[in-house]
């Protein structure tokens, strides 16, 4: 069976946030989304797995409420200041983990995501030794992403590499930019969206389609790893040119720089701001290969926006929050069963008979990657305009702005 998955999220633990959220709240969106599988985040956290506890167990770490399934996650800062996603085999491994790194954690039982008083490589080596698989989060990240710090994932995870199977996108990046790289080719490649947020809009603003023959942990870490016929068959993000820092450009007055000219100038715009480093500077002075070359046992990448932006730009309405955006977006997912179907897999003759033209030619445009891109860079972000909308001028994207 093919399943999706959104294996990157976080409880309220993580922001403090005063709103609750729960894990049921995760689920029932999860299921308008068309995601059958989610990681909880944060299982760390006591009392977020206190929660998780509360769940049905259907299978050795694996959780159900009502029609999703949960595997038992979590992101952790290491002193190096990396973020890596780990995937616990069962709740008993989170324990041991716990153990292992509390003395070298204070904040573990008050934050999400705990800082961990060890680098990356000895972090890892705990993981890997309680069962658990552990990559790196959101790698192209410029803040908080293992390249910002380290010139390779050996760098990084140095012992323990060989047992290192993924690594996570991030908003930052696809599969096309990624395969740059020679050094990634042998990881499986994770799209998740990292929120913190149920709302439709966030949740699985990226995922993963895995082919296993059950939405079980053990299923989905054979899929990681490709071992038994299990693997990832398709990842899904929204496009990374809207990120804040996809080019290389200035922080105060947001003139484009190419990395030669903003070294020459070293990193000083005429206008006297700061020149930031753009991700596609930062993978092309990694690359190996221009154009990309793909491994053989890389699936396809699907760049789209959340259903809610899409419906928001065909109604011409101020935000993705209205009413009116609200209403339309029940309507598809009541119609077609849910987002993942709307956007990925109903026709588009169905879709023309339901709403506007407009709505099924940018759907249709997003399939066919032939939306424009409008790339972000120097702290401004990005946006993305669908053919019938040019030559107007577009706004920014609202979907990255929060989590
Ligand atoms: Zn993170
Ligand atoms: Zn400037």
């Amino acid at each position: 069976m093919i399943i999706s998955a959104d294996l990157h999220l976080h409880s309220p633990y993580t922001k403090r946030l005063d709103t609750p959220i729960s894990l049921q709240q995760f689920s029932l969106n999860a299921k308008l989304k068309g995601i059958q599988l989610l990681g909880t985040g944060d299982c760390l956290h006591p009392r977020w797995m206190q929660e998780i506890q509360q769940l049905t167990e259907v299978d050795s770490g694996t959780y159900q409420y009502e029609d999703t399934r949960f595997v038992l996650t979590a992101e952790i800062e290491t002193k190096d200041h990396i973020h890596h996603l780990v995937l616990f085999p069962d709740a008993t491994a989170t324990t041991e983990f716990r153990e292992r790194i509390k003395p070298y954690a204070p904040d573990i039982s008050k934050h999400g995501r705990p800082k961990i008083e060890l680098m990356s490589a000895d972090a890892a080596e705990h993981a890997v030794e309680v069962g658990a698989l552990i990559g790196p989060a959101h790698l192209f990240d410029t803040f908080s992403g293992a390249y910002t710090k380290y010139d390779s994932i050996q760098d990084c995870y140095q012992h323990m590499t060989p047992s290192i199977h993924f690594i996570e996108l991030g908003l930052a990046s696809n599969t096309y930019l990624a395969d740059k790289i020679n050094e990634l080719h042998k990881f499986t490649f994770l799209s998740n969206s990292d929120t913190h947020n149920p709302h439709p809009i966030r949740l699985a603003r990226e995922f993963t389609q895995f082919k296993v023959k059950k939405p079980t942990f053990n299923e989905l870490a054979f899929a990681i790893k490709r071992q038994n016929g299990n693997k990832p068959v398709l990842n899904v993000g929204i496009p990374p040119e809207e990120g804040k820092y996809f080019d290389t450009a200035c922080k105060k007055c947001h003139m484009r720089y190419s990395f030669y000219q903003a070294s020459e100038q070293q990193w000083k715009c005429s206008c006297g701001g700061r020149i930031k480093q753009g991700v596609t500077d930062v993978i092309d002075k990694k690359s190996s290969y221009r154009p990309s070359q793909h491994p053989i046992h890389r699936p396809q990448y699907a760049s789209f926006l959340p259903l809610h932006e899409i419906i928001t730009r065909v109604y011409h309405e101020q935000n993705p929050f209205t009413n009116r955006v609200n209403e339309e977006w029940h309507k598809l997912i009541n119609i077609f069963g849910n987002e993942i179907n709307t956007l990925l897999s109903t026709p588009t003759e169905d879709l023309s008979k339901i709403g506007p033209a407009a709505l099924a030619e940018a759907i249709h445009s997003f399939r066919n990657a032939t939306v424009h891109f409008h790339p972000g860079g120097g702290g401004n972000y990005g946006s993305v305009t669908i053919p019938w909308e040019e030559p107007q001028l577009k706004i920014g994207l609202s979907s990255k702005k929060e989590t």
